[in-house]
């Protein structure tokens, strides 16, 4: 049999290690990163690398070469996957033809940009990969002034950078709050309050109407005329999922449709993470990632597995602000739940509740409630089970 899995991304490399461990003899695993670093890093650490200029990439490199040889992968790096051949089950890169049995697409995603005039200038930057990351550093040498368009959990990651790099940072967010996926208006009126204390210039509620400057970012305008000067813009603003390499031979959607099998509409062909798309979601974030290409890793050698999707849940990474989001933070009002909350000038809580279990669930600033509440929301535990527990880390709850 002949794995080929394209993308080296978390879900690639969730695969790979699920392939080798249950592979029969006689078995090749082939992966493909069009990236050129010599094994696998973790997106999640990249607001991180551009915060601090000590960390180096060897740093940030969670699985190196080695580790794809003890597994017995063939990574191939730097090498693009340039088209799928479904009729002779074959993937074409820039250097030759490989065959497959059964293939993985793990492509993951791009940036999202809105259609913003002058986004072409030199230093306007969408952060996706590592390479963009060294880019920002070395701006961050010589400019002063940065502007982050989007407040959503990654804007604000990298306006935190920004800031800890000396940058006179602006976050612009289109939404009437910070993190509108994460938090309600409340939420992100105490979150945004917390962050102009740290000295970041928020503004919600606001549209870029262009970006303009004489080959270089000189100024952010938007809709209602604020002008805001800045030398390097950095664009947040969500992901497009890589389906480029699929034209007409599978179903795609916003991503690559996939069943609860993670089997695309070819059966030898499996998606998974950023680039997937199952049950209408496309979820962009780690644990889904890992969750479907380990599901998809296995499939690949025994269809026998369902996926039955993800619960989704995030955490802000920014130094000593503890704020975590569980589902689908009162987005779901068709539940009908009841909602029980705790407020105190930079502390929010707000659980929402449905025949006893946490459907949802916000924390700002009460650190040792997040893994109590991650517990029993992920876990489905009885919230009247708890309620001890609960009142020893939240005791003003209401
Ligand atoms: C800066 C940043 C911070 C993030 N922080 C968090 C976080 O804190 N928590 C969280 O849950 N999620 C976070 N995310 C989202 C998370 O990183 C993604 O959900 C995850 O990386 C998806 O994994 P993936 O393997 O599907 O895709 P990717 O990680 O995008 O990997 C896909 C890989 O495939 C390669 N590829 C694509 N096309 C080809 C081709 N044709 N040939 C060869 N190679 C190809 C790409 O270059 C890439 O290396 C963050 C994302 C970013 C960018």
């Amino acid at each position: 049999m002949k794995y080929v899995v394209i993308g080296n991304g978390v879900a690639g490399v969730s695969a790979v290690q699920v392939l080798s461990k249950e592979k029969p003899p006689n078995t090749t695993i082939t992966q493909f990163t069009d990236e050129p670093f010599l094994g696998y890093y973790n997106r999640p650490k990249i607001p991180t690398f551009i915060r601090n200029n000590e960390m180096t990439i060897e740093d940030i490199i969670a699985y190196n070469l080695e580790w794809y040889r003890n597994l017995q992968v063939d990574l191939h790096v730097q090498e693009k996957v340039e088209r799928i051949n479904v009729e002779t089950k074959e993937v074409m890169t820039q250097k030759r033809m490989y065959p497959f049995d059964r293939l993985l697409i793990a492509t993951g995603a791009d940036c999202w940009c809105p259609p913003i005039e002058g986004r072409q200038l030199k230093h306007f930057y969408a952060i996706r990969s590592l390479n963009d990351a060294l880019k920002i550093r070395e701006r961050f040498k010589v400019s002063k002034k940065a502007v982050v368009i989007g407040g959503g959990v990654l804007g604000l990651e990298i306006a935190s950078a920004a800031a800890k790099q000396g940058q006179e940072t602006t976050v612009i967010e289109f939404f009437p709050y910070l993190l509108p996926r994460q938090l309600d208006e409340e939420g992100g009126n105490i979150l945004k309050k917390i962050l102009e204390q740290r000295g970041i210039k928020i503004y919600v509620k606001k549209e870029i109407q262009r970006i303009i400057g004489d080959k270089e970012v000189e100024q952010v305008i938007t809709k209602d005329g604020l002008e805001i000067s800045s030398d390097l813009v950095l664009a947040c603003t969500g992901i497009k999922p890589r389906v480029e390499l699929i034209q007409d031979f599978l179903k795609i959607n916003r991503g690559i449709i996939v069943n609860d099998h993670l089997e695309t509409s070819h059966e030898d062909i499996f998606a998974a993470g950023d680039c997937a798309e199952h049950n209408g979601i496309v979820y962009g974030l780690i644990p889904p990632s890992i969750q479907q290409a380990r599901i998809a890793g296995h499939n690949m050698i025994n269809k026998d597995t369902k996926y039955k999707g993800s619960k989704i849940s995030s955490t802000l990474k920014v130094t000593d602000l503890f704020l975590s989001s569980f589902g689908y933070t009162g987005k779901e009002p068709e539940l009908g739940y009841s909602v029980r909350k705790y407020i105190n000038e930079e502390e929010y809580v707000k659980l929402f509740i449905h025949n006893d279990k946490i459907k949802a669930a916000i924390i700002l600033g009460v650190k040792n409630a997040i893994p109590l509440i991650r517990n029993i929301f992920t876990q489905e535990k009885s919230v009247s089970d708890h309620e001890t527990e609960i009142r020893k880390v939240i005791p003003d709850l209401s």
